[in-house]
């Protein structure tokens, strides 16, 4: 899954689309793409490679509108190549689509559309999507009421099974452009009669000051003046907006060498983050204001279910420990991507706490939806606020750790075990922890930022040690 940037609104759309591209590069990517719309001609560029080879075409060419979408791909459906990045177009040059996702039953259609005389540019499973939406759109009559080009999308997204976040413009629908998801994250951004579309708030930092976050199942109709979030069968949605919370900055590396050492540098900050406010007046126990449980119901809890994966399950592992030493409640670490295909038993007083930096994590949000359809209390630990787990959950716990680029998790890894600590402190005072001890674990816990920061400052030192003994790894 990789990034969207969509724009409308009354600036030229390719430097602001650049721009977003360049903000989302951090995901990791293997090439991008552009298309701009001006009245009913519509442009495309697409490059393999870093996005700098993109720019580099798109200042070759004239490329001007108010209304475009751009992609940073991740390659699932076809190899890495010009034709296969994103934006793709439709045979009959209508409809120009960016997907994040797969669409698991595009062989299906892509026979049933080439039997209906669509033709094929790449491998990709969104090019079938594409086609699609140009079908639905070609086979109504432009009197049938309603609108066309949103009907179409409507009807595709119904026959589409897979993951899909998707922005989508039309020529013959100038100054509208429509955004849907399911499994892949899609955010508005409301600004000054101008509206963006992103896959990561990132995408627009301080462009938009007002976010609407599209649940599973949603569409959005967006013109430079206005936007309407519907269902896919097209019930209305009243939109919650919420503004974002303070700026939220472009990455930036600093003087660091990549975003990893930015990262690991973080951490007596992220640490210090993880427990601003949250511990009791006395000092003897953690608080936590997001849990949306009474202590009374958490005394009643008599195992706890903590689902994640990849780094976040090392997160759970640890906090399985703590947890059973601490609070003496048993606990089991599942495998969300397991979670959901097994049918474990689980027993009326369990709790289930979702774990995920991104909040984000599609096996572990369907982990977690799973959960809450059998009517268990879930809560969860997540980094970025108003993520879909941290909107699904019952309530839960925010890291604030800050903006994590580097794939390799650190600075969110270690906040999350920190927060696990926390957790079990909470959780074994209202059991049998006394007050010396959570005091004792308290005094403990606070002084943890100064240790990290104790240790990065021996980096130097331990790089001469490396340099001497494994030149090999010198970076
Ligand atoms: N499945 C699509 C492709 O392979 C989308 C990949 C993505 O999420 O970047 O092009």
């Amino acid at each position: 899954m990789c990034g969207i940037i969509g724009y409308i609104g009354r600036q030229e759309a390719t430097p602001i689309l650049l721009d977003g591209l360049k903000r989302l590069e951090y995901r990791g990517y293997d090439s991008s793409g552009i298309a701009v719309a001006e009245q009913n001609r519509l442009t495309v560029i697409k490059r393999t490679g870093r996005v700098e080879s993109l720019f580099r075409a798109v200042t070759a060419t004239e490329l001007h509108g108010r209304c475009g979408i751009s992609h940073t791909r991740w390659a699932t459906h076809g190899r890495v190549s010009d034709e296969n990045a994103h934006p793709h177009i439709s045979s009959d040059g209508k409809i120009a689509l960016v997907h994040n996702g797969v669409i698991e039953n595009f062989e299906q259609i892509k026979k049933f559309l080439l039997e209906q005389g669509y033709a094929f540019q790449s491998d990709t499973d969104t090019e079938v999507l594409c086609n699609l939406i140009a079908y639905h759109y070609n086979k109504q009559s432009a009197g049938e009421g309603g609108d066309r080009f949103e009907q179409a999308v409507r009807k595709s997204l119904l026959h589409v099974e897979g993951t899909y976040g998707i922005a989508v413009i039309c020529t013959e629908a100038p100054g509208k452009l429509l955004g849907a998801r399911k499994g892949s994250p899609i955010v508005l951004g409301v600004g000054q009669e101008e509206f963006f579309l992103a896959s990561d708030v990132s995408a627009f930092a301080g462009r938009a000051r007002n976010v609407a976050y599209l649940d599973d199942g949603q569409v959005v109709v967006i013109t430079p003046s206005a936007f309407r979030i519907a269902t896919v069968l097209d019930e209305m949605i009243a939109p919650v907006l919420s503004k974002l919370d303070g700026p939220v900055e472009a990455p930036d590396i600093g003087d660091y060498d990549h975003f990893m050492q930015k990262e690991i540098f973080e951490q007596p900050r992220s640490l210090e983050n993880a427990m601003r406010g949250r511990f009791s007046g006395d000092g003897s126990t953690a608080q936590f204001g997001g849990l949306n449980m009474e202590p009374r119901e958490i005394r009643q809890i008599d195992r706890i279910v903590l689902i994640g994966c990849g780094t976040a399950r090392h997160a759970c592992l640890v906090a399985e420990y703590l947890i059973e030493r601490y609070a003496r409640i048993p606990v089991e670490v599942e495998y969300a991507s397991e979670f959901r295909y097994r049918n474990a038993p689980l027993d009326k007083n369990t709790l289930v706490f979702v774990m995920s930096q991104s909040g984000e994590t599609i096996d572990t949000l369907e982990a977690l939806r799973e959960s809450k359809r059998k009517g268990y209390r879930t809560l969860a630990i997540t980094n970025v606020v108003g993520s879909s787990i941290a909107r699904e959950s019952d309530g839960g716990i925010y890291q604030h750790a800050g903006q994590e680029i580097g794939v390799a998790s650190t600075k969110a890894f270690t906040s999350q075990v920190l927060i696990s600590a926390m957790l079990a402190l909470y959780l074994g005072r209202l059991r049998d922890l006394s007050f010396s001890y959570g005091t004792e674990m308290v005094r403990a816990l606070r002084a943890v930022p100064e240790l990290a920061k104790r240790v990065l400052e021996q980096a130097d030192a331990a790089a001469r040690v490396r340099d001497r003994r494994c030149p090999q790894l010198r970076c």
